[in-house]
């Protein structure tokens, strides 16, 4: 593969929260770069209403030994964290296949070390790439509690915080009356904590979007509101369609979030992205609440004191990009806010309902295509997109104008080749 020479042309496709940081990344390397997105860039995906949380010591993919009993356990449970409306099940029955294949023996330590790779100093890494886009104040240095309600739970996870502790990331075990001192207005209901340092917080995931944005305009990189319907290989380079109409590129780069799937459908590429819905509710006013984010190990929920307010939010509903959102999760959503934190209880929230993109082994696609060499993939982080922007736009711009495939090989396209 040959690098890309400085002053060549990229188009960015999708201008979330990876595309934007991808884009500047870019540039910053002396590339010109034109970003597109159908919609007002970090407005219509989950880059909008996510958590907030910049997470360095995530390392667990989703899919894990024993995934297909907690899974059909998490299916059956009205309350649990995980949906599939019966709909949709054929439809996603490949990629839980995936899902499953990942879930144990090599390929789940494969995942692991991959994530570890990519989240390991994502705080440092989001810190160094925004204060260069001007927006370093928007990120805070914030060890997370995670919470645990019964000695059984906290047994079951036992093993990943040895794994993360064996892997160098500090993890502080707090008990009961700990909790109770850390975040008074917790519900006294959590046996077990653990202190997890390398972690940070945003101000609010859009105004980060937006801000790294509006830094890469002022230094050149031009932005077009339109959507891409496909690209198109045209001799050493790639062409963008839109509409019938086609601008050429030395180089493309697919960042559309879910929606990346038909671009690399076109190209005769096997991306098996998957919309992974999560809700959450936002209580203006009641940041002030907890004092750090907050991970309730047994609800599949996460709270985050951000800028817009206290946002309370998680879970999983494989649904696709079609299926709107469904009411009663918003209804649980507030019930299990005023049980972990009895003050919200009646609070008002604005209700919010995000796509995922999710890859089965829960590894993001960093890669040059398959197909082509002038097309690039940065999609599928998941739970992690916030966290692993920053990394994916090194990694993006090492791969552009490096050509470092093989130092990336455990997130390339052609895993999904079979
Ligand atoms: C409830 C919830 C909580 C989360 N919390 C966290 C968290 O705390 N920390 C964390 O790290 N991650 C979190 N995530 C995950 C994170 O939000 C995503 O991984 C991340 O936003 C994905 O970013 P993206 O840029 O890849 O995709 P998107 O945000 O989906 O952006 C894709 C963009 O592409 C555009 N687009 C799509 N198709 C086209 C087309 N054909 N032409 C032009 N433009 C197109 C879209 O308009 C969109 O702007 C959370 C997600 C959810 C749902």
């Amino acid at each position: 593969m040959r690098p890309l020479p400085p002053n060549a042309t990229i188009a960015v496709i999708g201008a979330g929260i990876v595309g934007t940081s991808v884009a500047f990344a870019l540039m910053e390397r002396g590339y010109r770069v034109t970003l597109f997105d159908r919609a007002e860039p970090g407005r219509t995906g989950p880059s909008f209403g996510n958590a907030g949380h910049v997470v360095g010591s995530g390392i667990f993919p989703l899919a894990e030994p024993g995934i297909g009993l907690t899974g059909l356990r998490m299916l059956m449970d009205p309350e649990g964290p995980l949906k599939i409306p019966a709909s949709y099940l054929g439809k996603v029955t490949p990629w839980l296949w995936r899902f499953w294949r990942s879930s144990y023996g090599e390929a789940y330590e494969r995942g692991i070390r991959a994530l570890i790779g990519m989240n390991r100093g994502a705080v440092d890494d989001a810190e160094a790439l925004w204060t260069r886009a001007g927006i370093g104040h928007m990120l805070r240095r914030a060890p997370a509690l995670y919470l645990y309600e019964s000695e059984a739970s906290w047994m079951s996870v036992r093993s990943h915080w040895k794994r993360r502790i064996d892997e160098g990331f500090a993890s502080h075990f707090v008990g009961e009356a700990a909790i109770r001192d850390l975040e008074p207005n917790l519900a006294p209901v959590f046996a077990r904590g653990v202190i997890s340092d390398d972690w940070g917080i945003v101000t609010d995931p859009f105004e980060v979007v937006t801000g790294l944005f509006r830094a890469g305009q002022q230094r050149g990189i031009a932005f077009r509101e339109a959507a891409v319907t496909a690209l198109v290989p045209e001799g050493e380079g790639v062409a963008v369609i839109i509409d019938g109409e086609h601008q050429s590129f030395d180089a493309a780069l697919v960042a559309a979030g879910v929606w990346s799937r038909p671009l690399a459908a076109a190209l005769d590429e096997k991306l098996p992205v998957e919309a992974e819905c999560g809700y959450n509710i936002t209580f203006p006013g009641r940041s002030g609440l907890i004092n750090r984010p907050l991970v309730f190990g047994d609800r599949g929920v996460v709270a985050t004191p951000l800028s817009p307010g206290l946002r309370v939010g998680g879970w999983t509903e494989l649904g696709g990009t079609e299926l709107p959102p469904n009411p009663a999760r918003w209804r649980k959503m507030a019930e299990i806010s005023s049980a972990v934190l009895p003050e919200l209880t009646g609070a008002d929230g604005a209700q919010w309902m995000g796509h995922r993109p999710s890859m089965p082994d829960s590894v993001p696609v960093i890669s040059r295509s398959g197909r082509h060499p002038a097309v690039f993939y940065a999609v599928g982080h998941g739970h992690y997109g916030l966290s692993q922007s920053a990394k994916t736009a090194k990694m993006i711009a090492e791969l552009v104008a490096e050509a470092t495939d093989e130092r990336y090989s455990a997130y390339s396209i052609g895993r999904f080749a079979d």
